[in-house]
């Protein structure tokens, strides 16, 4: 499969600049590659130089984090215009939001003894959890960013500061509006059960989604198949992506990802942009 349409950068949580994800996935032969930063598109503008000397199409994309009845979920954007005033003026709320929360999460960390990370607040303009474990870590306060997760920053620990993202059906329709398409990111990393997974998916359709991530790394072939059948259900799209933020051992590289299960409609089916040829 040589489309990968979920990946990071260091302008979000990710490790690579945009240059070296472009050739890092350009070897890994990823053709057409999206950069998806969490509520930013920075790392697009600067990914594009490298994607025309490494011969890779580029998409547009972002990953917005959403609210759904309490829930995070989190939208892919593809294929959009980035000088639409409604998407960009979401963006700069998720940003603020992030700041906001960031300022309260080193406050939290200082109240245990962990100071310091007020400092992350002026390097980051998308500032996320990732960038806490990250700091975590190198401070020596936890072996790895999955401990610094499940010591401070998940769900029920001591530095986790609970947020209200914007409602699902608003991402989506500034996505929309920007021309691109909606896609439900990793749905089965929600802790959902089938049932409220369905009504998520619902939920999405009606707020005009297009696509679910079908296949994304770590997924086995029953679980894409599950992903596939409640696509065609829906009559969404289906999309592919490594969600690559890091070369750590245990994370998979860009790319490599299996094809769609037979049957999907490509969330690129029709997308000129979206599409590589070779040259002649
Ligand atoms: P945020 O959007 O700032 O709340 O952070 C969510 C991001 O943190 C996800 O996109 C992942 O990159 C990362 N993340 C979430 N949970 C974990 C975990 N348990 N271990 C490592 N990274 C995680
Ligand atoms: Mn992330
Ligand atoms: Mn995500
Ligand atoms: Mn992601």
């Amino acid at each position: 499969m040589y489309y990968d349409l979920h990946t990071h950068t260091v302008c979000s949580d990710g490790q690579l600049t945009p240059e070296a994800l472009v050739g890092t996935a350009a070897a890994a032969g990823v053709r057409v590659l999206a950069v998806t930063d969490h509520d930013t598109i920075e790392g697009v503008v600067a990914a594009r130089a490298a994607a025309a000397v490494y011969d890779v199409t580029l998409v547009t994309g972002i990953e917005i984090s959403a609210s759904w009845e309490g829930h995070a979920v989190h939208v892919v954007g593809l294929d959009l215009r980035i000088d639409d005033d409604g998407l960009m003026g979401g963006l700069c709320r998720l940003r603020a939001i992030r700041r906001a929360r960031g300022v309260a999460i080193a406050d939290r960390l200082a109240a245990l003894g962990v100071t310091g990370a007020h400092d992350l607040l002026g390097r980051h303009a998308a500032i996320g959890r990732g960038h806490f474990a990250q700091w975590l870590v190198q401070g020596g306060h936890a072996r790895s960013p999955g401990q610094a997760f499940r010591l401070f920053l998940q769900r029920g620990r001591p530095a986790y500061v609970g947020v209200e993202w914007p409602m699902l059906s608003e991402v989506v329709t500034w996505l929309r509006e920007a021309g691109g398409c909606a896609v439900l990111a990793h749905p089965t990393r929600y802790t959902l059960s089938g049932g409220r997974l369905r009504q998520l998916v619902r939920a999405f359709v009606a707020a005009g989604g297009d696509a679910l991530e079908v296949v994304s790394a770590g997924l086995d072939v029953g679980e894409m198949g599950r992903l596939a059948r409640l696509a065609g259900q829906f009559g969404l799209r289906a999309s592919v992506g490594s969600d690559f933020h890091d070369m750590l051992p245990w994370r998979k590289t860009p790319g490599g990802l299996a094809d769609l299960p037979a049957g999907c409609m490509p969330v690129w089916r029709d997308r000129p942009t979206m599409q590589w040829t070779e040259k002649a």
